[in-house]
């Protein structure tokens, strides 16, 4: 029942329309019981101050920043989690009477969806493509994970060069090398865990080439960031190669739990028959819209 204590919530970016957000968290909000409700607003870059200012007017009680806020919104935020110091972006903002609060929840997102797979990251060699945003919350979640080495391997090598640089500086990452084309194929060869953060096999450009052209092997586990579709052109090389693989959206899943948690100061948790349900009504919204 919607009444005067119910609480909003809502993403901000631009576009808005596909985002799943908000399927996430209404189905959230009613599995946790909370009097609360979660919409999508599509904010044009040059109203951002405004939607701020609103949201505080208002008492808007979080909010997830997707593209292309997730950097801009640091301006305006009075308290930064050490991850949003240190990345410079926030992916999710909580109202408090204080001020605005930013934090980073996809380095959780991505560990925690990882599940029993956790293991497979202590002392491994991961092979990481891409370098934007999400490679950044990827190495900090790597950091986490025991890791022994990390490759980095962008289409733009100078990308690639500074990420390794400022996680070498801030994370505290030791061993992080950023590759030219010509080495990848080894690279490929030799790491144990390859995880995609590049926006090659996203929906609607699913027939996009392959990030690279190397051989998978059974004893890989690839990890693409992509949900949308759930299998992309590198899963499906995955699967063919007798490797383990897993798709973006247990990542999307936790992130958002933890975004939820820090709205609302509670340790809200998914079990696994809760995540199989939940997941099962993401694939479906991913299917009507
Ligand atoms: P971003 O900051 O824009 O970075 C995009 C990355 O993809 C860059 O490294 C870019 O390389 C590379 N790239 C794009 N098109 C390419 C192409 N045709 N060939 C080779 N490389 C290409 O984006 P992001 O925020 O990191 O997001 C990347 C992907 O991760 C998206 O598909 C997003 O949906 C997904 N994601 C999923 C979750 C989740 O919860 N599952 C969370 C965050 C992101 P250049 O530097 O050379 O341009």
């Amino acid at each position: 029942v919607i009444n005067t204590k119910t609480k909003l919530f809502g993403v901000i970016g631009h576009p808005v329309a596909h985002s799943l957000s908000p399927a996430l968290h209404n189905w959230m909000l009613k599995h946790f019981d909370f009097n609360a409700v979660y919409v999508a607003f599509d904010i044009e870059p040059r109203l951002l101050r405004n939607a701020f200012k609103g949201m505080q007017a208002f008492g808007i009680a979080g909010l997830n920043v997707t593209l292309p806020h997730k950097a801009s919104v640091v301006d305006y935020i009075s308290f930064a989690s050490p991850q949003v110091r240190h990345l410079g972006v926030a992916n999710t903002i909580k109202y408090t009477e204080s001020g605005l609060q930013g934090y980073v929840t996809d380095p959780y997102g991505f560990t925690e969806s990882l599940g029993s797979q956790k293991e497979k990251f202590q002392d491994a060699r991961v092979l990481i493509l891409g370098a934007g945003g999400s490679a950044q919350s990827i190495l900090y979640a790597l950091k986490d994970l025991g890791c022994s080495e990390i490759v980095l391997y962008n289409r733009t090598f100078e990308k690639a060069l500074q990420l390794a640089a400022k996680a070498s500086d801030h994370l505290g990452i030791g061993s992080i090398t950023a590759l030219q084309s010509e080495q990848l194929q080894d690279a490929v060869n030799d790491a144990e865990i390859i995880v995609n953060t590049t926006s090659v096999g996203m929906h609607p450009d699913t027939g996009n080439p392959l990030p690279f052209d190397g051989i998978l092997k059974p004893s890989h586990f690839v990890y693409d960031l992509i949900y949308n579709p759930l299998q992309t052109p590198l899963l499906r090389m995955a699967e063919k190669a007798g490797a383990s693989w897993q798709h973006g959206l247990g990542m999307l899943i936790f992130q958002g739990l933890r975004s939820l948690q820090i709205w609302t100061d509670t340790d809200v948790q998914l079990n696994s028959n809760d995540l199989e349900l939940l997941t099962a009504h993401l694939i479906r919204e991913m299917q009507n819209s």
